[in-house]
């Protein structure tokens, strides 16, 4: 009978921490619970961040295996060309060596479904050529999703910049939005970065069902809206907030025993935590202004600085480490001055470690929203410091919740040292910080209760599982 065999899910991922490390945990979850299905990455891929992948990849449970797509090639490509369009031609260039990988796992398991992230939704060609269920995984916010999904229409009725809009866009369910806010290939609409997140928007509609990294206390109103609300969305599953656990990152053999060590010495929730994600960079001028910032506050705190770039803000997306020494960059005597009340460490931290560490108190974040998550299953307090991608959108939704504080920026996008110390005190130790704290702390606790056996977001996972589950399979 053919429903005894194992059914198999391949997830197509775009390369970047921050897209496969949710889906791995939603693996994780889903053999949790069915420990009969299987689970194949195929990884596309231009060859720049196949070491720290491999690191997260190496770790997996052994029900859970791996494929990188054969390297596709860029030498075409000029050096100008934008971090998303480089994403989403990893993606296209590698279509037709996924064709072979797809029909070749197919003749030897019982594929049920193609499962991609935002970028990849051009595979729903040959998962529709192979008669395969296809998927999305939205590794960011609903709001996200509802954004995407509203995209097309918004091209077709407005054509001048969208920070131009007279208007914020009202997405239903969720908060008004305005276009300087847009994720960063709005903000140029001849670019080709925006021509592709246009083009991938429209297909988002095809797809089957659309899983998504958050749940329903997070994002009451938008998920209702796009769960129930209109009948040319496809099912949307809420199945997060799926995050790393330590155990996750402590087998990653990654080493962070410096930071921890010392969080041990600091007091109970004393640390603000300062970090940008994989992939953020500042300038040089608003390095030097976070660090004077951070001493003037006098508050304690634990910072992972990368090198700054002047060009981009996302200048480490593909290698998640600085290029060059990032503490020759600090302000004279920084490291001096700070000393024992701070903690300065290159490149990377064991995020997840820290973030469930008792010390730390508040995390100054570039609110991508796995960072997000990880904050909120935590109960970290914030301070929202958006760099780019559509981390601007979700740090108005933050802001809006109540559970992020938001620095003031000047007419150049700078926060100056004054009002950095300024929202580092209030987060530690004012009254509004204090709110903040209280309301993530609700958060925390919904987040445990929706990923119980009867939660909410339990109850997508199976419902989605079982669709899986008894697909018919018809490959021959
Ligand atoms: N991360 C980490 N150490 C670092 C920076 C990032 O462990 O020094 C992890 C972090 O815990 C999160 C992911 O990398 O799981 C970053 O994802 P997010 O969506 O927050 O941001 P991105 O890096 O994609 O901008």
């Amino acid at each position: 009978e053919i429903h005894q065999i194992p059914p198999r899910i391949v997830i197509l991922v775009t390369p970047g921490m921050g897209h496969l490390i949710p889906v791995i945990e939603f693996a994780k979850r889903l053999i949790s619970f069915y420990p009969d299905f299987l689970v194949t990455f195929f990884i596309p891929t231009d060859g720049s961040s196949v070491k720290a992948q491999k690191k997260v990849l190496n770790s997996l449970p052994k029900f859970i295996t791996y494929m990188f797509l054969p390297q596709v090639n860029f030498d075409d490509l000029s050096d100008d060309v934008k971090a998303e369009t480089r994403m989403c031609l990893t993606f296209s260039r590698s279509l037709s060596s996924l064709r072979v990988a797809l029909k070749d796992i197919m003749g030897s398991s019982r594929v049920v479904a193609l499962v991609v992230d935002s970028f990849g939704t051009d595979a729903f060609d040959v998962a529709k050529e192979l008669d395969l269920p296809h998927y999305i995984f939205i590794t960011s916010s609903a709001m996200w999703l509802a954004f995407l999904l509203e995209l097309p229409k918004l091209d077709a009725i407005y054509s001048g910049e969208y920070k131009d809009m007279p208007e914020p866009l009202k997405l239903p369910g969720c908060v008004p939005l305005h276009g300087i806010d847009f994720v960063d290939p709005c903000q140029d609409r001849m670019n080709e970065a925006y021509k592709w997140l246009l083009h991938l928007s429209k297909r988002h509609s095809y797809a089957d069902g659309i899983l998504v990294n958050s749940s329903i206390d997070i994002e009451p109103g938008c998920l209702k809206v796009l769960q129930d609300g209109n009948p040319d969305t496809p099912p949307v599953y809420a199945v997060g907030p799926l995050i790393r656990t330590c155990d996750d990152a402590n087998s990653e053999e990654t080493d962070g025993s410096e930071c921890l060590k010392w969080l041990d010495g600091q007091p109970l929730g004393s640390v603000l935590f300062v970090s940008f994600g994989s992939g953020g960079t500042l300038s040089n001028e608003q390095l030097t202004e976070l660090a004077i910032g951070l001493e003037m506050s006098e508050q304690r705190f634990l910072w992972v600085v990368k090198s700054p770039s002047d060009t981009a803000a996302n200048a480490t997306y593909f290698s998640a480490h600085s290029v060059k020494d990032p503490f020759g960059f600090l302000p004279k005597g920084f490291l001096e001055r700070t000393k024992g009340i701070g903690l300065v460490v290159s490149s990377w931290a064991p995020q997840i470690q820290i973030l469930s560490h008792g010390s730390t108190g508040g995390f100054l974040m570039h609110c991508g929203w796995n960072s997000t998550l990880e904050s909120i299953v935590h109960g970290v307090p914030l301070i929202g410091w958006p760099l780019y991608a559509e981390q601007k959108m979700n740090a108005v939704m933050l802001y809006d919740m109540k559970i992020a504080l938001k620095p003031k920026f000047d007419v150049n996008g700078l926060v100056r040292r004054e009002d950095i110390a300024q929202v580092v005190k209030t987060l530690m130790d004012g009254e509004e910080g204090m709110k903040v704290r209280n309301k993530i702390e609700e958060l925390k606790c919904a987040a445990v209760a929706v990923l119980r056996e009867n939660g909410s977001s339990t109850k997508s996972l199976c419902k989605v599982a079982l669709k899986w589950k008894n697909h018919n399979y018809k490959y021959q």
